[in-house]
């Protein structure tokens, strides 16, 4: 029997993967303790795991600042993020003194998880409700202009909080270290090794289960095609949108259940259409099991789920992550991106999907795949027997290894060019050149290392 603490974020995507691992430790007789948010209370204590509120240590926003929480703003996210663990230090002090964990289970996103167990120096297992990102994986992730400056910008901001961190006694090499997997920590990922992008480049520190799902549920189409609509649970007060989806289907042949989330007030849609019904809520996976199409923010929770239960989807991201969800949707067919959100094209994009059974059947091999997972069981195993035995392969640093002649390479080729501009051309293009070869310089090494993880993985596959 172990003692285990688990810490997760207050997000409905990050806590609801986590609560079947809960379940199966607790029904193996592991003593769990849950420390999270009072508005997950009641499924935390369905999984038989002891829930520890942590409400009080949420920081009083001001508009600004939840306005830029609700947008998911990486800057204003990961400064909350590091006030709660400062503010947690005394509390997770007398926990961990009190409780004496053998191991810890965080939220990939749950700063004060990841550093209490560095710091109390407890065998720690993330759990990573999205893709797992690192250097190769994250290429996935196309940021806009906007987006790459905020992150700029807002760097040294989260550095200084950062640096904070150390007089409360939390030691981690760097920023980069909290927010990013890395080879040598143990993982659980809830999705396949076949769907996770480059699912080569992560050691056998991680466990790919499959999607985390309560249900027994098999897919049952319904003759008459269904179309669910959800942006999830964060970023979803968009009534032009559901407004414009139900515009789109009212005269289809469809039924159609739209999720609106719980901000939103139902009567703002007005008389609805015989075939449309609008909920705050629903029962997602019971949903996902008749639906034919699925509308999503491409959350990954969400995709995993439509898998799971082999509906294929319309993918309507809306942050970069999502993005990267939906680009791989794509890549196994499973969906198309929706290009223009007005009735016209919302109306085109679901019938594309519904007039081409190809989307149906890939959406049905990714279900086949999902299935043949280790779940809950896989997560529990992975997480009990922390920290896990490696067969010390490590894919990224051989990567960083093999590139580092073209890098030096291309650097050289840089300096010689710039000599040339400004010995025989005219000093005026060096204002040009220089930026051009620093935007270059990123993704030349993204060349060049996708390049090599070809070669490496055919090698290791060989081996
Ligand atoms: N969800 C649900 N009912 C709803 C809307 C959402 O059960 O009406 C669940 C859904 O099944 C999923 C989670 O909320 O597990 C949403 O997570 P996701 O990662 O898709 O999106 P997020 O809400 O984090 O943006």
């Amino acid at each position: 029997m172990k003692k285990i603490m688990i810490f997760c974020i207050p997000a409905h995507g990050h806590t609801n993967p986590i609560l079947p691992a809960a379940k199966e430790l607790v029904s193996r007789g592991d003593e769990v303790r849950f420390y999270s948010f009072d508005e997950f209370r009641d499924k935390i204590v369905k999984t038989g795991a002891v829930f520890i509120s942590c409400d009080r240590f949420l920081a009083k926003l001001s508009k600004q600042e939840e306005e830029n929480m609700k947008n998911i703003n990486t800057t204003e996210m990961s400064i909350q993020d590091i006030r709660i663990t400062i503010g947690m230090t005394d509390f997770l002090d007398s926990e961990y003194k009190s409780f004496r964990p053998d191991v810890v289970y965080s939220d990939s996103a749950c700063f004060w998880g990841k550093l209490s167990a560095w710091k109390y120096k407890v065998p720690l297992v993330v759990s990573t409700s999205t893709f797992a990102f690192n250097q190769m994986s994250s290429q996935y992730m196309k940021n806009s202009p906007k987006e790459m400056a905020g992150l700029i910008f807002g760097l040294p901001k989260v550095q200084k909080e950062f640096r904070r961190l150390r007089e409360y006694g939390y030691e981690a090499k760097s920023f980069l270290s909290l927010v990013q997997s890395d080879n040598a920590t143990d993982s659980v990922v809830y999705t396949s090794k076949s769907f996770q992008p480059y699912s080569e480049s992560f050691s056998d520190h991680y466990a790919f289960v499959g999607p985390s799902v309560f249900s027994d549920r098999k897919p049952e189409k319904q003759e008459r095609p269904l179309v669910y609509i959800s942006l999830g649970t964060i970023i979803n007060e968009r009534p032009d949108f559901y407004n414009n989806c139900i515009e789109a289907l009212k005269n289809e042949p469809v039924d159609v259940v739209i999720s609106c989330g719980k901000a939103l007030d139902i009567g703002t849609f007005g008389e609805l259409p015989g075939n449309v019904k609008v909920y705050p809520y629903v029962d997602q996976l019971d949903v996902l099991s008749k639906t034919s199409v699925f509308i999503t923010h491409c959350g990954m929770n969400s995709v995993s789920e439509s898998l799971y239960m082999a509906a294929p989807m319309v993918l309507y991201p809306q942050t970069n992550e999502q993005q990267a969800v939906a680009r791989r949707v794509t890549e196994k067919g499973a969906g198309e991106i929706l290009k223009d959100d007005s009735p016209a094209g919302i109306r085109e994009a679901v019938m594309k999907i519904l007039g081409n059974e190809s989307y149906a059947e890939a959406a049905r091999k990714c279900c086949e795949d999902f299935r043949a997972c280790s779940g809950a069981k896989g997560a529990a195993d992975h997480i009990e027997n922390a920290p896990n035995p490696t067969d010390g392969r490590d894919v990224i640093k051989e990567l960083n290894k093999a590139v580092v002649t073209e890098q030096i390479l291309y650097n050289v080729i840089l300096i010689l060019t710039g000599i040339i501009l400004f010995r025989f051309v005219s000093v005026n293009y060096l204002w040009i050149y220089i930026p051009a070869a620093i935007i270059l310089s990123s993704p030349v090494k993204n060349i060049f290392q996708r390049i090599y993880y070809k070669k490496l993985t055919v090698k290791k596959q060989g081996a």
